[in-house]
Order: structure tokens, then C-alpha cells, then sequence
């Protein structure tokens, strides 16, 4: 049985009274929800996070980490420094990450290696960019991202891996995918890690536009375990009702 995950991204967003308030207002919501809540805030707000979901049952996330414990890194943020912060888990490949800043394959492999041998719960993006899904090669676009991470990688057990499918094109949009090109993907997703890694049982999320209005369809799907949601998780009346579909 997988437990469903509900997971907040709050990339460079959120200031110290906005993320008091937000917690003052999403109260004991996790406590009182069967569902796994993740939040990921900025890394300046992490620590004051951690405090203020202490006993709550919501997991704290970094967006990144650099794949060192750590040293000589000018402006990097290392495996020794999230676990002082109490963070959990980390989101690694987002395509915020990848495009913006360049991340290539192998750095990703090397993060995604990195979470695992410190005991964090990896969520791992992929997700194919308009033009791609436009010419057909989502497929293919997906098997690249995974295998390039995952082979011979994979060391913590199934329930500390988790994917997020994330359609470039759908994220911070407003246009998400429908619920039958989620589920597609997903299904996709989950054959390959039930045949090639032997997985089947790590969770898969949605992400791309995800708001309380169309959450109840695309979550459906039983390949689709939850969902990452990065501008509908930044109020807390809204994640409230995300975690709660
Ligand atoms: C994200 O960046 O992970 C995301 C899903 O963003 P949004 O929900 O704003 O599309």
C-alpha cells in the first residue's frame, strides 16, 4: 500500500512572517490527515520551518543539495548542513534546476547518489519540455532522465524513492496536464521501475499546475501517488485543501 504524498515546493518564495503565518493556519492539517506532507522551503527558512512543524507529522525537504558534506563550495549548501537543519528529504532534478541553472545528467546521478547515502527520502523530477511532447519523444525523454540517475544507483529501499512527473510545460503555467496524459506517463513510469529496478513500489507524484479545483481528477489514477505542488502550496487555506482532496 503506497501512502499518499503531498508535497509543497516553495523555491524563492515565503519570508519569514509568510511561513509563521502559513504554519499558524495549517495548524494540525497534517496531523489530522492520513496523507505523507512534505514541505520544501528556501534554505534560509528551512531551520525556522523544522521549529515550526516540530510534532505536526510534516517531513521538511531541501529543493537541492550539492553533493558534498562539506568544504572549499562557495555558495553551496552541503549533506552536513541540511541534516543540522533537520531536513528529511530533497528534490533533486527539477527543471527549474535544469534549465536554468544547466544541471547536466551526470551532476543529477551524483546528487541523487548523495541523498541515498545520507538517508534522505530523494524525490527525483523528470518530465518532458513542450516541444518534446510536441514531436513525440516524451517517452524516450523520460527513459533517458530515469536510467542516467537510477542505473546501479538506486541503494535506499522503494519507499525512500520517489518520482515526480513534471511536465516542464505544465509547470507555474496554469495548464496541467489531464488526468489520461498523467496517468500515461505514470503508468510509463512505474513499468520501468517495477522492470528495470525492480521498484514498483516507490511512489510517483504529479506535478504542473496542481490547485485544489483539479486535484481530485488527476490523483484518480492508481499510478498517481500524490502530487508536488510548487504556487498553490504557498497559502496555507490552499495547501490545506490540496492535502486534504
Ligand atoms: C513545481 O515547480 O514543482 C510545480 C509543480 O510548480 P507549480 O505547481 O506552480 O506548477
Amino acid at each position: 500500500m503506497r501512502r499518499t504524498i503531498i508535497a509543497a515546493n516553495w523555491k524563492m518564495n515565503m519570508l519569514s512572517k509568510e511561513v509563521v503565518d502559513f504554519f499558524a493556519e495549517f495548524g494540525n492539517t497534517a496531523l489530522n490527515s492520513e496523507r505523507e506532507v512534505i514541505i520544501a522551503p528556501a534554505y534560509p527558512y528551512i531551520k525556522m520551518s523544522a521549529e515550526l512543524a516540530a510534532g505536526k507529522n510534516i517531513t521538511i525537504a531541501a529543493q537541492d543539495v550539492y553533493p558534498k558534506a562539506e568544504g572549499a563550495f562557495t555558495g553551496m549548501v552541503g549533506g552536513k548542513m541540511l541534516a543540522d537543519l533537520g531536513v528529511k528529504a530533497v528534490i533533486i532534478g527539477h527543471s527549474e534546476r535544469r534549465r536554468i541553472f544547466g544541471e547536466p545528467n551526470d551532476l543529477i546521478r551524483e546528487k541523487v547518489k548523495f541523498v541515498q547515502e545520507n538517508g534522505l527520502h530523494l524525490i527525483f523530477c523528470v518530465g518532458e519540455t513542450l516541444p518534446e511532447r510536441e514531436s513525440g519523444v516524451m517517452f524516450d525523454v523520460l527513459k533517458e532522465q530515469i536510467y542516467s540517475a537510477f542505473d546501479d544507483n538506486l541503494t535506499l529501499p522503494p519507499e525512500k524513492i520517489t518520482i515526480a512527473y513534471e511536465p516542464v510545460w505544465a509547470i507555474g503555467t496554469g495548464v496541467t496536464a489531464t488526468p489520461e496524459q498523467a496517468a500515461e506517463m505514470h503508468t510509463f513510469i512505474r513499468k520501468i521501475l517495477k522492470g528495470r529496478y525492480d521498484y514498483a513500489d516507490s511512489r510517483i507524484l504529479y506535478g504542473g499546475s496542481v490547485k485544489p479545483e483539479n486535484i481530485q481528477g488527476l490523483m484518480a489514477n492508481e499510478d498517481i501517488d500524490g502530487a508536488l505542488v510548487g504556487g498553490a502550496s504557498l497559502k496555507a487555506s490552499s495547501f490545506m485543501k490540496l492535502v486534504n482532496f
